[in-house]
């Protein structure tokens, strides 16, 4: 009997809730408690030091050593009464977590004792040495090292005992060897795009942020079950496991009450994210058995990925206190939903406009029309690439599976929006201007303030408008959100620049402002139809329709990433700034050797599973069986005892024939690996451990989840998926 399995199921039965001790305070008190914010600023820099770095952070001016130093002092006195020892500069390799070597305050003082030191420099800027992470071979020259440098725009913030500084990371010779880097680029990039489109409307915007509003799923398994799976520790998902009787069918678990031991990780959760000024607003159960949802209030892009990153690594850590692991991994069990993190996007300026949402008067209607059709140009632009931002070996299992949004980048408009953009296209320049009394009327102005009917419709849209934003679906719950988010902030930054350069060449030829916006709108609409799609993106019409439109269909997630080296795609990084040809070629060579390393590990664990775990399982079944039917001989007459094994017998050989199928595979995916091993570039290497080793998984897979049908229960070894799933 397998004992490891019955004990933790049993253990995990028995488990209790752990209370969380709330704290006294209200979370209004407590919220921002472990951040170096405004109100620290204010209190621990002097008045001139503080106006300084608010202004650094308000309008990019740079900061001189003088006042980093004051800043750092600041800083270090607030981190020391607060029992801090350590600080670190805290970065995004392109690993897809965040990374953080710790270094002590103290220093010697020359006479035998330590003082806390922590000057400006240390602040700015840090040689990590981290040598082994994916640079894609831009750092391997000896005297190219990388150096972490400060993001004064995301806030110092304490985890534990340690001073965390967020920072960019990059290469001597300048090229970013991260995510935040490119993100803050773009964000820039948009910014000064957009405004220049904005001034159109309203001179007196000064600025245009980017916002984002994260939506995080996840599920929880219970620790115990978690270390019973190998291939869950190994890889984060299920390799194999047949699907429970039930699972979600009966959406009985959706917006259900929450498991209590569940309620208490989130409540911990949730005060700790307050605590670091992450404003978690909504949780829920999911569509699967054992799935959550969670989601802060949107906040400026940058900050909003760096709190992502934040809550991901807290939902580690919090879930270990209370006896769960957490999974963060796109699709950790098939059969059922797998996990997305919504990326809702939207532009805003300084005068507290969104760009994205309808408005009272005429005029705000064509500024609203204006962003959303340029919006849809640069996704249609850019509609592979926008794939190739969120696509990874992880996700690939969920895109296109039947929960998740297809792996073709699309958007849903709604029936409002869909007969405005219509009327656009449709209507002439004079008839859609009307010179009213009081000066312009435009025939947009029906547009009705709230665009009800958006919000949450379309589930299976990749990229759905939701009334005052667009929410990018497609996005992996496992990801850095600043993939995408780049990606969408520099390709919108390109389209409304063009879009400038069209409307301005109209004007110079004397054409009135807003009928040159209009014409080239109309232009644009037409352009960019194809990417327009309301309807049911699951069906196999959708694909065929999609493939006659254009739109990029390619499902192989080694050459979706080609996307990334289209000259369209090289162009609009370069020409918004955000990265040159040299980092993105760097950057695909990580992003296929990353691709090649996670299906090895992953075909690795299948492979030891299947011979020391599954076949040894069946055989044993099969010789109690084979047992059986021997005696039987003895107790029976010949015909009788024949009769009587028959089904025995079929059952001894469908396992025979399920564990030569098994062993067989295996030794041919080894093989294969060791062929894909040999090949030097890594995007045939990639290309070949998609083509040839994937299949094989899934082929030895299935011949796995039938044996778990057949083999007592009582041998066998892995927890299955009905423990996984509703244990908690
Ligand atoms: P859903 O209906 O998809 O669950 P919610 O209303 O819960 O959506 O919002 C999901 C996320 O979208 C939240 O983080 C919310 O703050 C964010 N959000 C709302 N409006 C905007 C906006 N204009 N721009 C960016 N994010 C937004
Ligand atoms: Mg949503």
């Amino acid at each position: 009997m397998s004992k490891l399995r019955f004990k933790v199921v049993e253990s995990a039965f028995e488990k209790k809730t752990i209370a969380v001790t709330e704290p006294t305070e209200k979370p209004s008190e407590y919220f921002g408690s472990l951040v170096f914010n405004r109100e620290k600023m204010f209190k621990y820099l002097p008045e001139k030091v503080y106006e300084k770095l608010t202004d650094c952070i308000d309008n990019n001016t740079p900061l001189d050593r003088e006042t980093a130093n004051a800043v750092a002092a600041g800083m270090k006195r607030w981190a020391l009464e607060m029992g801090v020892t350590h600080y670190t500069h805290w970065f995004h390799p392109l690993t897809e977590g965040t990374a953080e070597k710790h270094d002590a305050f103290i220093q010697p003082d020359g006479k035998g004792g330590v003082i806390e030191e922590f000057d400006g420099k240390l602040l700015i800027q840090q040689e990590p040495d981290a040598s082994s992470f994916p640079n894609g071979g831009i750092r391997n020259t000896f005297e190219a090292r990388g150096y972490s440098a400060w993001d004064p725009s995301s806030p110092a913030f304490i985890v534990g005992d340690t001073l965390c500084i967020p920072t960019i990371f990059i290469a001597y010779t300048g090229e970013s060897l991260d995510y935040k880097t490119p993100l803050l680029k773009s964000l820039e990039a948009v910014n000064k795009a957009a405004v220049d489109v904005c001034h159109y409307f309203d001179p007196a915007v000064k600025k245009v942020y980017s916002y984002l509003g994260w939506e995080q799923e996840y599920f929880l398994v219970d620790e115990g079950l978690y270390a019973a799976r190998p291939d869950l520790l190994m890889t984060g998902r299920t390799l194999m496991g047949h699907e429970s009787s039930k699972n979600q069918q009966l959406e009985d678990h959706y917006f259900g009450a929450i498991p209590p031991r569940v309620l208490e990780f989130m409540k911990e959760l949730e005060i700790e994210s307050l605590k670091l000024g992450i404003p978690l607003k909504t949780r829920h159960n999911e569509v699967a058995p054992n799935q959550f949802e969670l989601a802060p209030v949107f906040e400026e892009c940058n900050l909003a990925n760096d709190h992502n990153l934040l809550v991901m690594a807290l939902m580690r850590n919090i879930a270990r206190k209370h006896g769960f692991r957490v999974l963060l991994h796109e699709k950790p069990f098939k059969g059922v939903n797998g996990s997305g993190k919504h990326n809702n996007w939207s532009l805003g300026t300084d005068t507290g406009t969104l760009l994205m949402a309808p408005g009272k008067t005429p005029e705000e209607n064509l500024r609203f029309v204006t962003f959303v059709v340029n919006v849809l140009k640069a996704v249609h632009t850019h509609n592979a690439l926008l794939k190739a931002s969120i696509s990874s070996a992880t996700n690939a299992h969920r895109l296109g599976a039947n929960e998740a949004p297809p792996a073709i980048i699309s958007c849903f408009l709604g029936t409002q929006l869909s007969a405005v953009l219509e009327h656009l296209e449709n209507s002439d320049t004079e008839n859609f201007i009307l010179a009213g009394k009081q000066g312009m009327k435009l025939d947009i102005a029906r547009i009705p303030e709230l665009l009800i009917d958006n919000t949450d419709r379309n589930r299976t849209s990749p990229f759905a408008f939701t009334g005052n934003r667009f929410e990018f679906r497609a996005v992996g719950s496992s990801a850095n959100c600043a993939s995408a988010m780049l990606v969408l902030n520099a390709a919108v930054a390109e389209q409304l620049k063009n879009f400038k350069v069209a409307v301005d060449a109209k004007i110079a030829s004397g054409m009135d402002k807003f009928a040159a916006i209009v014409e080239v709108l109309r232009q644009v609409t037409k352009e960019c139809k194809a990417i327009h799609f309301d309807g049911n993106g699951y069906s196999e019409e959708w694909k065929a329709e999609a493939a006659r439109r254009g739109l990029d269909c390619e499902t192989s997630v080694p050459r979706i990433f080609d996307a990334y080296l289209k000259e369209s795609s090289i162009r609009m990084f370069e020409s918004t700034g955000v990265m040159n040809r040299k980092e993105l070629v760097a950057r695909n060579e990580v992003k296929w050797e990353m691709y090649t390393k996670k299906v090895q590990i992953e075909a690795r664990v299948l492979g030891d599973l299947a011979m020391n775990h599954i076949i040894p399982m069946a055989i044993k079944y099969q010789s109690s069986l084979i047992d059986n039917v021997y005696k039987m001989k003895g107790l029976f007459p010949a015909d009788k005892a024949e009769h009587l094994s028959s089904k025995n017998m079929e059952i001894i050989e469908e396992i025979a024939n399920h564990t030569i199928f098994i062993k067989e595979k295996v030794d041919e995916m080894i093989e294969k690996r060791k062929v894909a091993n040999k090949i030097p570039e890594e995007r045939e290497k990639a290309i070949a451990y998609h083509d040839n080793i994937i299949p094989l998984m899934e082929a030895i897979r299935y011949h796995i989840d039938k044996l778990e049908l057949t083999v007592d229960d009582q041998i066998w070894t892995l927890p299955k998926y009905r423990e996984l799933l509703f244990i908690r």
